[in-house]
């Protein structure tokens, strides 16, 4: 099993495939983005080495995301690779994943977090840079049509979309989804100062209030997210403190980023990596030891992890959210 120093046990990996991405979406990165050369990305045959190394130590749930995963290569042949190994799991902004959806069925992958920021397509435009808001619709459609249990993400933005929080809670009235609220965090790319947010998760769950009641659900363990139900609807809500961490105590996760970095936190430096120390051919036990060593450094939250770095300038991208 992999434990940390805080007796946290680790059982979740999110790994971005890559940086590269076909939205702009304003609190992730800028306009122009100088992105990785493909010879620096994890190949597919690394990410299955380090994924058996991981599963042979207790993880047993991947989450693939990027930038946007759909957009490396041959991306199914690696979900039908780590199907065989592990509970797989997608985060996508779904403007290419509709054709994909039967294949993700068939392989039984777990559940698609789809990332949508407003119900408006003028909006969604100025968001994202991109004019894509009818393909991420017809996503959304064909994930419901497939039953893939689907979690829909918005991110938390003070004036451009807090006026449809109470919208996007009415879609789980008809809709089995799970509508969960982000805050916005400091990861956009520009190491532009962050001050902090207006849109804390109790105050988002109190903007919901005034339209419904809300009936608190048990969260899963190691839940990120705080459930709740609407009496008479299909589907589920929640409030994600990403900015607030309220929920460190009980984080069971580490992240690869497309070159290989490994974070203990999301908003800590980058730890080791994994990409070099295959490629200076470490053994399997070997990488497993650099990997316990890295999670016997880790902070308790991500206050202590942020005031270990300068303020970040990475985008969320090579992150993976
Ligand atoms: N491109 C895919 C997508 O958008 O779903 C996967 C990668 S994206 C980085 C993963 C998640 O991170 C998305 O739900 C996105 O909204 C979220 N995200 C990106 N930047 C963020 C930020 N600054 N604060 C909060 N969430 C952010
Ligand atoms: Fe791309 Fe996802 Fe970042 Fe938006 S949030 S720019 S879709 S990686």
């Amino acid at each position: 099993m992999l434990i940390d120093n805080h007796h946290r046990v680790i059982n979740y990996v999110r790994l971005a495939v890559t940086d590269r991405c076909n939205l702009r979406c304003t609190y992730c990165m800028p306009e122009k983005m100088q992105f990785l050369e493909r010879e620096a990305l994890l190949s597919y045959e690394e990410i299955l080495r380090f994924m058996r190394v991981l599963t042979g130590a207790g993880v047993s749930k991947v989450r693939i995301t990027g930038g946007e995963p759909f957009l490396r290569k041959d991306l199914l042949y690696l979900l039908e690779e780590l199907v065989k190994i592990s509970g797989v799991s997608i985060t996508t902004n779904g403007v290419l994943t509709a054709p994909y959806i039967p294949q993700l069925k068939a392989l039984g992958i777990q559940q698609v977090n789809l990332s949508l920021d407003t119900l408006q397509a003028p909006k969604f435009f100025r968001i994202t840079r991109r004019d894509q808001f009818s393909a991420v619709q017809q996503t959304l459609h064909r994930l419901l049509e497939h039953d893939i249990p689907v979690k829909l993400n918005m991110v938390v933005m003070d004036g451009v979309n807090t006026d449809e929080l109470t919208d996007f809670a009415a879609l789980t009235r008809d809709h089995p989804l799970s509508v969960r609220f982000i805050e916005e965090m400091p990861f956009n790319g520009q190491g532009k100062g962050f001050s902090g947010i207006n849109w804390h998760y109790k105050r988002i769950l109190d903007t919901i209030r005034v339209a419904y009641p809300l009936e608190k659900l048990t969260d899963a363990p190691n839940s990120t997210s705080l459930n709740y139900s609407i009496p008479g609807h299909a589907g589920s809500i929640g409030v994600i403190p990403a900015y607030s961490r309220t929920f460190c105590g009980s984080c069971n996760r580490i992240r690869v980023t497309p070159t290989g970095n490994l974070k203990t936190c999301l908003y800590g430096k980058d730890v080791m990596n994994v990409r070099d120390l295959m490629r200076q051919n470490v053994t399997d036990e070997e990488l497993l030891q650099h990997l316990q060593a890295a999670l016997y450094q880790r902070f308790a939250d991500g206050f202590a992890a942020a005031a270990d770095r300068q303020a970040p300038a990475e985008s969320m991208s090579v992150i993976g959210g």
